[in-house]
């Protein structure tokens, strides 16, 4: 038979809690273990009391958040197992000693544990005749079989397993060196059975760190309120500074411009600068065009350095490149300006400026001298 992987709702409901539990005691193991406890502060507040209950508050709240969906994904995932195990047929192989169809004996998961690594089906081929048993992919390719090594001498061992006074023991002998291994099966470890008092500081540590709908409202309430604060301060910090950067931008006319401009694009190989205004709309733009008196420049690396010479040169103004207007060809450049005039216009091309390059260190532009 093939091992389901799809149980009720209400058994991933109790392990995602049991997590909760544990996760949150550890925080309070932590703060509350003499090592911390003695790191007061010098005041009389005790620092780790009143981060202790800011942490859990956190957790308890995050953990009430997520579940629904993780429970939901958890048994999504589950049912995709099981549905790839019920499609998956196993494929067809002759046995490589004798060449008799060999027998499905058993199909399992190979679970993806990795990010984007996927389950993959494998399964166990027996030949009857042979007592010869392969594990395979579902493509027909071998997975390497990893032998049990000895603890002593490293020598490949013997397996076998045992059952004693109800538990379940597995043997490892070598041959080699006479060494023995034996191991209780993790499953008879863990079904310990928790004893009443455990069970009732369990029922108790539920009720505090699973928190019920009502108190998980109010925390995602108060979250949104928290996320509105911080967004509302950035707005204002991004304002103040936009405010800065607009009162430092240098209006310039046309003419200034200009002169502006050649000196900069000449430094770079760029020569003849004409521009015209042609009668245009509310908006004021110019055409401008120029030779590129660097032979070896060619189309693509002549209209980079060209755009990012003119924006690095206008930066700090009232102008900006149109950087998809630069065309190119033989030699000559064609590009268009914009000219900002109001108040409005320039906050917009700097706001759009300072997405662009978000921060502008304070330091930036100074220069100290001795
Ligand atoms: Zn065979
Ligand atoms: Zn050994």
């Amino acid at each position: 038979m093939t091992f389901k992987h799809l149980e009720e709702r209400s058994a991933y409901e109790e392990r995602y809690d049991s997590a909760t539990v544990e996760r949150c005691r550890s925080i309070e193991d932590h703060f509350l273990s003499p090592e911390i406890q003695q790191k007061g502060l010098s005041d009389g507040r005790g620092f780790p009391d009143w981060i202790m209950p800011l942490q859990i508050f956190h957790l308890t709240g995050e953990r009430y958040r997520n579940r629904k969906e993780t429970i939901n994904e958890r048994m999504e995932k589950d049912r995709q197992r099981d549905a790839m195990l019920a499609q998956t047929r196993p494929p067809f192989m002759r046995c490589p000693s004798c060449g008799q169809p060999m027998e499905c004996v058993d199909t399992s998961l190979k679970y993806g544990f990795e990010e984007g690594e996927r389950d993959r089906v494998t399964f166990f081929l027996n030949c009857k005749e042979c007592k010869e048993v392969h594990h395979i992919y579902e493509n027909g390719t071998p997975i390497p079989r990893k032998p049990l090594l000895c603890e002593k001498c490293g020598k490949e061992v013997e397996f076998s397993s045992e059952e004693r006074d109800g538990k379940y023991y597995y043997i490892r002998t070598c041959k080699h060196c006479g060494h023995i291994e034996e191991r209780m099966s993790t499953l008879d470890e863990e079904e310990k059975n928790p004893t009443k008092e455990e069970l009732e500081r369990f029922e108790r540590d539920k009720k505090r760190f699973c928190i019920s709908e009502e108190q998980g409202k109010r925390f995602l309430e108060w979250e949104k309120r928290m996320k509105q604060i911080d967004d509302q301060k950035e707005e204002h910090l991004l304002n103040v500074e936009l405010y800065d950067r607009v009162k430092e931008v240098k209006s310039l006319t046309i003419a200034s411009l200009e002169k502006k401009l050649r000196k900069v694009l000449e430094k770079a190989g760029y020569s003849d600068l004409q521009i015209t205004m042609p009668p245009s709309g509310r908006e004021i733009v110019l055409e401008f065009s120029i030779r590129d008196t660097k032979d070896s420049r060619k189309d693509l690396e002549s209209r980079q350095t060209l755009s990012e010479t003119i924006e690095k040169a206008l930066e700090m103004t009232n102008w900006s490149l149109y950087p998809e207007s630069v065309t190119y060809r033989l030699g000559v450049l064609n590009g268009r300006i914009r000219g900002y005039e109001s108040q409005e216009e320039l906050e917009t091309l700097m706001r759009s400026r300072m997405k662009k390059k978000p921060k502008k260190k304070k330091s930036e532009g100074m220069t100290v001298e001795f």
